[in-house]
């Protein structure tokens, strides 16, 4: 018989405030509450003086190793010339080669792939596979392409960063706005400019399966968002029959999830994306949903389901919610709103520290993004591996491995919540920080 958890937040001490601020006054870092990678590398960093990282590897984790900012023009169809901005940070690749994706979205920023590298290397740590943390991005609409720019883009992009990556060292793969057939254009485009490259190919994941992808690579980040609430919600007296979700997001990441969260016999009741909010106090019918969706490009105008404000949709009572969007939308007003037990962070960062704040102080459970979002780049790692070993797994093989990561991870999460008595968050980079500390330790610092 399970026990029901208690609210943790009163038993949590306070994370200290303590050695890694002069880390951060050494690199002349200021303090800004609104900017996402100095709170992020805070928090990092406060979880590393908790579980005693060197101060030497603090420095080193608290900024990207390699920051490549790239512009390049590309014909656009009705003949003129725009010229793009493209990115790629190469955080850490003390563990294995710099992984992560590119995002295509007209907020892309330099501090924002700073930060989601940062949170590649931890997310990779977490789960323990063997890469370190990267992320890329364009600055571009990619709804306001046609197929044929997107292609140029992308083509040109890689043209542009081709010296700077490779199969062995850093590893890109679809991430907002991107997908398959963007990898497709991306492997094709550096295996033609590469040619004494081995396994050119596998400079990126998340292929087609026809060009070496992965079976499952599609599904495995919501399917790892399953499988870490399968640890998670037995502490909370829940299991998948007969719980309730919301879902913040409908693409990739929140369809899957609502999908398989559906299958195992929960419901979906609410779901907001870019274009509206919906919600159905019978349960959304979601594999209706993502065909609607896959028609017209969002949630808004589905016929199974009332349309509804955002207010209704944040303050639905459910069992967990689903953040499957962008970074920051956990905003304080929105969490004061949100009555559920659990937050399950499909996307990255999507809570800010106010937020997450007033989430703890209500009793709710957050699984945060590094660990219940790297069921992605573990899916990832074994497309690599196959492209390596030219073989090729089964369906069953892929989700067993994925739910072992991920089973795993959200174990060693849970355990140095207890053994710190942290906030769940600082656990998990306290479980990424464990491995990289010991990986560092082992090869030393050259020369
Ligand atoms: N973009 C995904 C993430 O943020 C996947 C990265 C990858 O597969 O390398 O985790």
């Amino acid at each position: 018989m399970t026990s029901v958890a208690q609210p943790h937040s009163a038993s949590i001490t306070a994370p200290t405030r303590g050695h890694h601020q002069t880390v951060l006054d050494e690199l002349g870092m200021p303090r800004d509450p609104n900017n996402l990678y100095l709170q992020t590398i805070d928090a990092v960093l406060t979880a590393a003086d908790i579980m005693g990282l060197p101060r030497h590897l603090q420095l080193i984790l608290a900024q990207p190793k390699n920051e490549i900012m790239v512009h390049f023009p590309v014909l656009m169809d009705d003949g003129n010339y725009r010229l793009f901005k493209g990115y790629r940070v190469q955080h850490n690749n003390a563990v294995g080669p710099y992984k992560g994706g590119l995002r295509y979205h007209p907020h892309v920023s330099l501090d924002d792939v700073k930060t989601l590298a940062l949170l590649m290397t931890m997310k990779c740590s977490v789960v323990r596979i063997p890469f370190g943390g990267g992320k890329g991005g364009i600055k571009c609409d990619p709804r306001a392409l046609s197929n044929n720019e997107l292609m140029r883009v992308t083509r040109r992009f890689v043209s542009a960063i081709a010296p700077q990556i490779g199969p062995d060292y850093d590893i890109p793969a679809p991430d907002v706005g991107t997908g398959a057939q963007t990898m497709a254009w991306f492997a094709d485009t550096y295996a033609q400019i590469s040619p004494g490259v081995p396994d050119a190919m596998a400079v990126v994941t998340g292929k087609p399966v026809e060009l070496g992808g992965s079976v499952g690579r599609d599904k495995a980040t919501g399917q790892g968002v399953i499988d870490a609430l399968a640890v998670i919600m037995p502490e909370f007296g829940l299991q998948f029959k007969g719980a309730t979700a919301s879902v913040l997001g409908f693409g990739n990441v929140g369809g899957w999830a609502g999908k398989l969260f559906e299958e195992r016999g929960g419901k979906i009741l609410a779901v907001m994306d870019h274009t509206g909010g919906i919600i159905n106090k019978n349960g959304i019918d979601t594999k209706a949903l993502d065909a609607h969706v896959a028609k017209t490009g969002g949630v808004a105008g589905f016929s199974g389901a009332e349309k509804c404000s955002e207010h209704d949709f944040y303050s639905t009572k459910v069992d967990v919610f689903i953040p499957a969007a962008l970074e920051q939308m956990i905003t304080p007003e929105r969490a004061r709103l949100m009555n559920c037990k659990i937050v399950a962070e499909g996307a990255n960062a999507p809570t800010t520290p106010a937020g997450e704040n007033i989430l703890m102080e209500k009793g709710v459970e957050i699984i945060p993004a590094i660990l219940c979002s790297a069921g992605g780049v573990t899916v990832s790692y074994f497309e690599w591996v196959q492209n390596k070993t030219q073989s090729r797994w089964s369906l069953d093989k892929v989700d067993n491995e994925l739910n072992r990561h991920m089973t795993e991870g959200a174990h060693r999460v849970k355990d140095n919540r207890a053994k710190y008595k942290v906030p769940v968050r600082t656990a998990a980079y306290i479980a990424a920080l464990e491995n990289i500390g010991a990986v560092y330790k082992l090869r030393g610092i050259f020369p």
